[in-house]
Order: structure tokens, then sequence, then C-alpha cells
């Protein structure tokens, strides 16, 4: 049965513990139900060339300081695939290794979707080696994968600007970053994925919302499951202390 694609804004790690958008990340897991297994583009996973996990228990990776001790002893002991990741490697070329395990950008969030942890997930890394277009072009190689039984998922966040973020609670957010979201969304709803690849010319002051671009390309990813004319849906769509933005998609 043909699988969603998902991107998942995710915020603040302590989003794994608690906070206002866990709700609507199990109840798309509840919609969903067990798919086979999860293919994850996290920011928090740059590397050289591409990488896929190919574990059978991959580790939770602890990837920040300065939480609180339960942050960091925080397990998600979902497990890997290497069939998949082999799968993966046949698609992508990239290349299969041990040498990471599941970030916060995954579990933060997947441990809410799937919170018993049953579900085999891979992680595919950002290769920064590529430009947006390319990322948005090496995407279309995961397509198959959806009707065969498998999630392709992105965490990241449209606009992430930790230098104007603002810790109160209900902090208004900065009319660029709205303007971005908004910008971003309208796009996906349209299926205007050139307007996602040159998100210089989104918005303006795009680059307030994108200052570097880790968190903005998995957007790109799940854009390229995007077949034309199949929906697509938004949840948690809010803007955290001003200058992160929580908004997830869905397709199909
Ligand atoms: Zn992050």
């Amino acid at each position: 049965m043909r699988q969603p694609a998902v991107f998942f804004g995710h915020g603040s790690p302590m989003n794994a513990l608690d906070g206002p958008f866990g709700a609507a990340w199990r109840g798309l897991g509840e919609d969903i139900g067990k798919p086979k297994g999860v293919v994850m583009i996290s920011a928090h996973w740059e590397t050289r060339g591409l990488g896929v996990t190919a574990q059978e228990w991959p580790e939770t990776i602890h990837d920040f300081g300065n939480f609180p001790p339960e942050l960091h002893a925080f397990q998600y002991p979902a497990p890997g695939s290497p069939e998949l990741a082999a799968r993966v490697a046949e698609l992508t070329g990239a290349v299969q290794t041990q040498q990471w395990g599941l970030d916060h950008g995954t579990w933060s969030v997947l441990a809410h979707v799937w919170p018993d942890a049953d579900v085999p997930v891979v992680q595919l890394s950002l290769n920064r080696e590529l430009t947006a277009r390319q990322h948005y072009e090496l995407a279309k190689a995961l397509r198959p994968l959806r009707d065969e039984g498998i999630v392709i998922a992105g965490s990241g966040d449209f606009v992430h600007n930790l230098r104007t973020w603002k810790r109160q609670p209900g902090a208004e957010p900065y009319a660029w970053a709205t303007g971005f979201n908004e910008g971003v969304k309208q796009a996906f709803r349209a299926g205007d994925h050139e307007a996602l690849i040159d998100w210089v010319s989104l918005a303006e002051d795009a680059q307030l919302s994108v200052p570097t671009d880790e968190h903005y390309l998995p957007v790109l990813y799940i854009a390229a499951q995007q077949a034309a004319g199949e929906p697509v849906s938004f949840f948690n769509d809010s803007i955290d202390g001003g200058s992160i933005s929580m908004t997830g998609v869905r397709i199909g």
C-alpha cells in the first residue's frame, strides 16, 4: 500500500519529552499505522558524499548539549533495516555505514509518531557537496519506496533562525518568518517545486528564515515525492519563539 511522505518541523529537542507538538505527531502515527519502514532525512546529519545507516540496531545519538539529564538519557530503540539500507543504496548510490545512528531530528519526532519504536528506521544523510536542485533531483530516486510500504520522512524547520529566537512562550512571529512559512505552504499547495528549490526568491528576506540551509533542505526531499495533483496537508502550523517554524507537511 502506498505510504505518505512527511516533513516534520522538529524545533527544540525538548519536544521529545513534552510540549504542544507531540499530539499532532501521535495522531499522524495513528492515522498512518505501521509502515514497513521509514527513510528519514534529518537536518542533523550532514556529510561529504551520501550515507545511509545500515545497522540492525542504530544507536540513539544525543547530538546537543546543555539539556536536562532526562533528554541526554532518552532512548529510542527502533530497529534499523539493513535490507532497506541496501535498497536505498541501490536507488541513490549512498554508502551504507555504521557510523551514524538516529539523531535528535529523527527520534524527537518519531518517539511520538511510533511510540512503541517498532517501525524500522534508516537515515539518509545530507550530502553537503550538492546544490538545492541536486538534493531535489537525488530525492526523486526514493519515489519507488512509497509503493514498497516505506514512509519517506524529512525533519528540519522551514524557518530556523536561532539568533532571533525568543524564549518567551507565545512570542510574536517575525513578519519575515510568517512570510516564508506561508510561501513554502503555498508552493506545496500549488505543487510548485521550482519555487521550493529556488527558496531565496520564495519570500522577502528569505535568508533570515534560512540563515544556513540544513534545516530547510529536508523539505526538498519531501517535495520530490509529491506527484501532480497529490493531496497535501499541514500540521503543527505555527512559529515557535518568533523564528522557528514547526509546520509539518503530509503528502498523500
Ligand atoms: Zn534541528
